[in-house]
């Protein structure tokens, strides 16, 4: 009998965009906060296809500021899933998390307490205080560390993770996009939207679907504008014709997919 395997996916689902800290970069912090309700998450859970998915509970807002978090993680576990989350580190409950999470994603920019505040990532003694006690429940190799680029110095932050064992450290550039960009147009130019040069890798080999905090599914966490998304089809459709989607604009991922 040929067994057809269901590739891993990685669903994300935006918990909350409520957050106790105040980003510059964070596009959630223009948004009026708000929780998904617990009836909500659970039918996009429901409807999820069977498999050792990864489901995410990450979004544009501190996923652990959600008063349900914990019964939502619960219910990834109980639906068959591996939970993640990515956190600012300020709320976290180290025994909890590494009692539900095999591994979880903190969020840190800088050790520099008074560059932190410029950031506007409230509170850095208070956020170390809880990683060193999540590092000490969960141990180095269960955690990710992600940090924004604005070009600051990383050299101390990375010296911080080693002393510590820790080796994920993933950085990321700031976004281009325009939604994206108008909280930060100093810092990053706009993209070209003249030649696309191709879609990108969520949409040439989709392998996670976002689903925003009113429950709207998308192949991507970047589209903050569903007015402008009807379907991923659509989408592809346009960038076969040369043109970049209004969802797309200024985008830093497109013509990213290798062939
Ligand atoms: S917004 Fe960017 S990542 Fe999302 S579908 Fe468009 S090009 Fe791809």
């Amino acid at each position: 009998m040929k067994v057809t395997r269901v590739p891993a996916y990685f669903f994300q689902i935006e918990v909350t965009t409520a957050c106790n800290f105040r980003c510059f970069y964070c596009i959630g912090r223009s948004w009026q906060p708000r929780h998904m309700r617990m009836e909500q998450f659970e039918v996009i859970l429901g409807r999820l296809p069977n498999g050792r998915h990864t489901v995410s509970l990450q979004g544009e807002g501190e996923p652990l500021a959600h008063p349900q978090f914990w019964s939502m993680a619960e219910k990834v576990i109980d639906a068959g899933f591996i939970p993640y989350t990515i956190t600012n580190g300020s709320l976290v409950d180290a025994e909890r998390m590494a009692a539900l999470f095999p591994t979880v994603g903190v969020s840190l920019d800088t050790l520099d307490a008074e560059e932190a505040e410029r950031i506007g990532r409230r509170d850095l003694p208070r956020v170390l205080r809880r990683f060193d006690a999540l590092c000490r429940a969960m141990g180095a190799e269960r955690i990710i560390v992600h940090s924004v680029d604005l070009g600051q110095d990383l050299t101390p932050l990375r010296s911080f993770l080693a002393e510590r064992g820790i080796r994920r450290h993933v950085v990321q550039p700031l976004q281009h996009k325009e939604d994206y960009r108008q909280r930060y147009p100093e810092r990053v130019s706009s993209l070209s939207k003249s030649v696309p040069g191709g879609p990108c890798s969520y949409l040439m080999r989709p392998r996670m679907r976002f689903f925003d905090v009113r429950g709207r599914g998308l192949p991507c966490p970047y589209i903050k504008n569903p007015a402008y998304y009807r379907s991923d089809d659509e989408l592809r459709r346009d960038f076969a014709a040369a043109m970049i989607p209004s969802a797309c604009a200024g985008c830093g991922e497109i013509g990213a997919a290798t062939p």
